[in-house]
């Protein structure tokens, strides 16, 4: 068997060619040392475990990636600007409806050829900032997709598809985080409309979005059999004059934005509630482990990402007389890495099939998370000790990673609740929480 590297190459001749010169450059006074090193070097597109579908959308992905190399997402990070031209590419090409049904505009895949989707961008060298741009809007309305009615997704498929609409994601809260079936924002029915009271916390693309997937309680906790009921799923306009919208300044991925939200008197259309009335958080789990999976894939491609530009920098660097990665001790963490990052492949592509299939439990999708995202932050810290003072340099990209991947260990569920979960679900052991 070959593992022949077929795909595109990101080359600063197909970034120029491309007319991405206009970015912005950041000063390199280390120029000598630079190296533009290419993406894909891990996951060739031979893979005997990839399907031809799956193939095909890594071809394609690979090819608009190669006009936004590593400049334009150093540039994006330094001047927190939103990636709009690789949204709109998305979009025009129909990428945005991946996994959503034909007769809206969608290609009618899964999430096994989502996830190599954000698999592509993040490794291409995007990162999180790549994929967490277009992420809300392929999986996001997985609970549209299946619970709303038939004028529902016309309505909100369509525009969404074509990336006329930008949505996020609002669950979070400040008080109760990652304990959901607990959250305090209500919604109370007053005739034809609910009002929405309360606030979200962490919502990305809440700067940009016109549109919100938000879960509420419309019946106290105290009144329901069980804390799963009484909540409820709606997807509306994000009104502006109703919902204050704060940017929280963080650690990473600063051109995607993530927000605090506040709101007191937010009237939404009734006709905005998916499905019936405090069924939300089972609408909202089914969209959860495929966001799980696919948090998975992109973490692994940052992994990859890192792992590319460790041992181009290993390669190159001479020190002692030298190429460093002569030495075990560079060269043997990043082949530890190679090898974690492919076994976390293995389960990410196993779990898609098996949600693809409509295998509802979740295991394989938290289980893929987890070691997705324990992976790529190890390869990314490796590629930044790797680079030596380098790693710290803005220039080599690599901090930016190792700042980015921390995301994916802490969102959309951290690790803890990922073990206590197969503690519990797995194992058979007593709840933990
Ligand atoms: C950049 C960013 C973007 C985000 N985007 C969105 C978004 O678009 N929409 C959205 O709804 N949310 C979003 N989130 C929120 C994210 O999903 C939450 O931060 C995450 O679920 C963790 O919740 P929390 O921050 O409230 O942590 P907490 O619930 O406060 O937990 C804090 C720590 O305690 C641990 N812990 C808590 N309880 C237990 C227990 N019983 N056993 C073991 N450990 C425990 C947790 O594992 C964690 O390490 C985003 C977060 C970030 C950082």
């Amino acid at each position: 068997m070959t593992l022949s590297h077929s795909l595109p190459r990101v080359t600063l001749n197909a970034w120029q060619r491309a007319g991405a010169c206009c970015w912005p450059s950041l000063p390199r006074p280390w120029s000598i040392r630079f190296s533009h090193s290419a993406s894909f070097d891990y996951l060739p597109s031979g893979q005997p475990d990839f399907t031809e579908s799956q193939i095909e959308v890594r071809e394609a992905i690979s090819k608009i990636c190669a006009k936004y190399p590593d400049e334009y997402w150093l540039a994006c990070d330094h001047e927190h600007r939103f990636p709009h031209e690789l949204h709109t590419d998305l979009a025009q090409d129909g990428w945005l409806g991946i996994c959503m049904p034909e007769r809206y505009g969608g290609s009618d895949l899964g999430i096994s050829e989502a996830a190599v989707l954000m698999q592509t961008l993040s490794e291409s060298g995007g990162g999180m900032t790549a994929a967490s741009s277009v992420h809300m809007n392929i999986f996001g309305l997985e609970p549209v997709v299946k619970y709303a009615t038939e004028e529902q997704k016309h309505r909100w498929l369509v525009p969404l598809i074509q990336g006329k609409d930008r949505a996020c994601f609002g669950v979070t809260e400040p008080n109760t985080g990652l304990d959901t079936l607990k959250l305090q924002s209500t919604a109370t029915r007053s005739g034809d409309e609910y009002i929405l009271k309360g606030s979200k916390i962490f919502i990305s693309t809440a700067q940009i979005a016109n549109k919100i997937l938000i879960l509420a309680r419309t019946t106290p906790l105290c009144q329901v059999s069980s804390p799963t009921h009484g909540l409820s799923l709606f997807y509306t306009d994000l009104d502006r004059s109703a919902v204050q919208v704060t940017e929280i300044p963080k650690m990473g991925r600063a051109a995607v934005d993530t927000n605090v939200l506040f709101y007191e008197d937010w009237k939404v259309p009734a006709s905005d509630r998916i499905g019936d009335e405090g069924s939300g958080f089972k609408m909202i789990m089914h969209g959860m482990n495929a966001e799980r999976i696919l948090v998975a894939a992109e973490a692994i491609g940052l992994g990859y990402a890192a792992l590319r530009r460790a041992k181009d920098y290993a390669k190159e660097r001479v020190v002692f007389g030298r190429p460093i990665g002569q030495n075990q001790g560079i060269q043997h963490p990043l082949a530890e890495s190679w090898m974690e990052l492919e076994g976390a492949r293995l389960m990410i592509y196993l779990a898609a099939r098996l949600f693809d299939q409509g295998y509802a439990a979740g295991e394989y999708a938290n289980a893929s998370k987890y070691l997705a995202s324990e992976a790529a932050f190890k390869a990314t810290e490796r590629a930044v000790l790797t680079h030596g003072g380098m790693g710290y340099a803005k220039e080599y990209h690599v901090e930016r990673y190792l700042r980015e991947v921390m995301l994916t260990r802490i969102a959309p569920v951290s690790g803890e609740m990922i073990k206590n979960y197969i503690g519990q679900k797995v194992l058979g052991l007593p709840k933990s929480y």
